[in-house]
């Protein structure tokens, strides 16, 4: 996928380009390429991002520690500044009001595919659970089985031999 060169955009139809995506992105494991759409706006002072992709991801559960697939969604937009980087560390010092978190040179590109990693990174689970039919850890003892100390375990022993 290629990056966007931001004054190109001033040059199309409503300043804005709208790229149908459908890629595997690079570091990113997906099981079917990410689909969808991509719309970079040109607002002259800042860029408008909106995209609307998804993809199948492969993912591992943190319980029972088997594969299972999870559909990853996007839908999202987000606003980058435009401004040289001059400018853009003398407003780094101000306290920020605005939800303008990133910026880019107005003179530069728009790594569209960068971009989209993070979108879809961040969608990722923070807990990965395959579902209501997971195992969970097989391994673990049951909730009815106490929990014994090994010392205690060999007192027992010891107790039980001493009752024969
Ligand atoms: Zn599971």
């Amino acid at each position: 996928m290629e990056s966007i060169y931001i004054p190109h955009l001033l040059a199309v139809p409503e300043k804005t380009l709208s790229i149908s995506v459908e890629a595997f992105l690079p570091n990113l494991e997906t099981l079917t390429p990410v689909r969808g759409i991509l719309q970079v706006k040109h607002c002259t002072t800042y860029l408008e991002v909106t995209a609307k992709i998804e993809a199948i991801a492969t993912l591992v559960c943190d319980r029972c520690l088997q594969n299972y697939n999870h559909r990853l969604r996007v839908e999202t937009t987000e606003l980058i500044w435009l401004e040289e980087e001059a400018e853009s560390l003398a407003r780094e010092r101000e306290v920020r009001i605005d939800d303008l978190s990133e910026t880019l040179s107005p003179t530069g590109h728009f790594q569209s595919e960068a971009w989209l990693y993070e979108q879809l990174s961040l969608a990722m689970p923070l807990q990965k659970n395959c579902g209501e039919q997971c195992q969970g850890m097989t391994q673990l003892p049951k909730d009815n089985e106490p929990i014994i100390d090994s010392r205690w375990a060999s007192l027992a022993a010891l107790k039980s031999v001493l009752e024969e």
